[in-house]
C-alpha cells in the first residue's frame, strides 16, 4: 500500500503525551504535511526497540493504518523511517484517551485533577463537570460508527475498550489503537502463559474459552464499552480478580445496569452480551438505535436508579 513518508527534519517534538507497549507517544509539530497548513500539531509514536520482527510489525501496521480511513478512526498521516526511532504520525487528539476522559468527567474527577496539576483542561469548549446522558450517547454513537466501518471491512479489532479510543476537540471520539496498548493499563489485561496478554474483562465466553475473535466478539466488547461510558470509566468487574472475572463471564453473569443508564441503553448492552455470537445484535443496528436515542434521549430520573 502507499504508506506516506515524512521527513525527519519536518518533525519537531514538543513533549511526551503517553507511553504505550511499543514506545512513547509525543506531541509534535509537523511541517509540510497538508497543503493548506505550513505546520500542524500531530501525535507521533516512536518505536523504542527496533528488532527485525518489530520492524516488520511496524510496516505491517503502517500499511493497515493507511487503508483504514474513516471519520471515527484516528487519522494516520504516515511514517518516518530515516534512522531511528521508527515513527508513526497521527492526528493529535487533544483530550487523550477516552477512559481518562470519562474518569475526569465523572464523580471522582476532583481527586484526579489534584494529581494532575493545573493548566490542563481549562476552558476551550470541553464539557466541564460531569458528562450528561446526551454526551454519553454521543460518545457511544461515534465509537459504534467506527465499529460499523471496521465490520464492513471484515476487520476484527480484538481489543475494543475506552482506553483504545481517543477524544478530540468538541467531543469528537475516534477509535485509535490497533497495535494493542498494554502498558499503563496493564491491570486490564491478563497474562495467559508466556507473553500473551488478554483483555479478558472485555471478552465474550467464546474468546476466553476458545480464543475465537470475530466481528461478533467485537460486538460483545462494544457492549462493555457502553458500560464503561455509563460508569464514567470504571473497570468492568472491578470488584473481581482476573480469575474470578473469567469464572463470572463464562458462567453467564452480566455486568449490572449502571446507575445513570436508562433501560433503553441497558437493553442495547444486553443485546451485545448474548451468549450465542449469532444472537448478538449487528453493530449496524446498534449504531442506528444509538443515533435515534441521541435525537430523542430517553427521559429518566437518576433517583429511581
Ligand atoms: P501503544 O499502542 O503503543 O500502547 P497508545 O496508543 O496506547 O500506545 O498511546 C499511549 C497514550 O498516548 C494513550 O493512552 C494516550 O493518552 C496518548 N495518545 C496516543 N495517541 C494519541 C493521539 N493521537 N493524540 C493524543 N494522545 C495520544
Amino acid at each position: 500500500a502507499g504508506v506516506h513518508h515524512v521527513q525527519r527534519r519536518d518533525i519537531v517534538l514538543k513533549w511526551e503525551l503517553g507511553e504505550g507497549a511499543f514506545g512513547k507517544v509525543f506531541l509534535a509539530e509537523c511541517y509540510n504535511l497538508l497543503p493548506e497548513q505550513e505546520k500542524m500539531l500531530v501525535a507521533v509514536k516512536a518505536l523504542k526497540e527496533v528488532t527485525e520482527s518489530a520492524r516488520l510489525d511496524f510496516h505491517r501496521e503502517a500499511e493497515l493504518l493507511t487503508v483504514l480511513q474513516h471519520e471515527h478512526i484516528v487519522k494516520f498521516y504516515g511514517v518516518c523511517t530515516e534512522g531511528e526511532p521508527l515513527i508513526m504520525v497521527f492526528e493529535y487528539m487533544k483530550h487523550g484517551d477516552l477512559n481518562r476522559f470519562l474518569r475526569s468527567h465523572g464523580p471522582d474527577a476532583k481527586i484526579l485533577e489534584q494529581g494532575q496539576g493545573q493548566g490542563e483542561g481549562q476552558g476551550q469548549g470541553q464539557p466541564r463537570g460531569q458528562l450528561t446522558l446526551s454526551h454519553m450517547l454521543q460518545i457511544a454513537t461515534q465509537v459504534a460508527s467506527g465499529m460499523v466501518y471496521l465490520a464492513s471491512l471484515h476487520f476484527v479489532h480484538r481489543d475494543l475498550a475506552t482506553r483504545n479510543c481517543l477524544v478530540g476537540q468538541d467531543l469528537v471520539v475516534k477509535i485509535g489503537d490497533f497495535g494493542m496498548s498494554r502498558d499503563i493499563y496493564s491491570t486490564d489485561y491478563y497474562r495467559v502463559g508466556g507473553r500473551t496478554m488478554l483483555p479478558i474483562r472485555w471478552m465474550p465466553p467464546e474468546s476466553i474459552l476458545y480464543r475465537k475473535f470475530t466481528t461478533e466478539s467485537d460486538i460483545w466488547s462494544f457492549g462493555v464499552v457502553l458500560w464503561e461510558i455509563f460508569t464514567y470509566g470504571k473497570q468492568p468487574w472491578y470488584q473481581l480478580s482476573n480469575t474470578e472475572a473469567i469464572e463470572c463471564i463464562t458462567q453467564g453473569r452480566e455486568l449490572e445496569r449502571p446507575r445513570t443508564c436508562p433501560s433503553e441503553v441497558y437493553a442495547i448492552m444486553q443485546s451485545c452480551w448474548q451468549r450465542e455470537p449469532q444472537q448478538r445484535r449487528p453493530i449496524k443496528e446498534i449504531h442506528s438505535r444509538l443515533q435515534a436515542l441521541v435525537k430523542t434521549p430517553p427521559v429518566y430520573l437518576d433517583i429511581l436508579g
